[in-house]
């Protein structure tokens, strides 16, 4: 299990970027929502895509996405 937060403001392509709680580009707390304690990638990616679409994987986070 691994936490994840969405950003709540849309990148310049229209994405919402997902993120580790532990990413080192995390969006400061007034501009992130905590999606929760989810246990894969593209779990976290869906419930994310619940909040906000189109919806994608932070590429300094995607390396660990991968193996969570
Ligand atoms: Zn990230």
């Amino acid at each position: 299990m691994a936490e994840f937060y969405v950003d709540t403001t849309a990148q310049g392509n229209g994405e919402h970027i997902v993120h580790f709680a532990t990413c080192e580009s995390l969006p400061p707390k007034e501009a992130r929502l905590y999606l929760g304690s989810i246990a894969s990638c593209g779990s976290a990616l869906k419930k994310a895509a619940e909040k906000f679409k189109p919806v994608n994987a932070c590429p300094r986070c995607a390396a660990a996405f991968h193996t969570a």
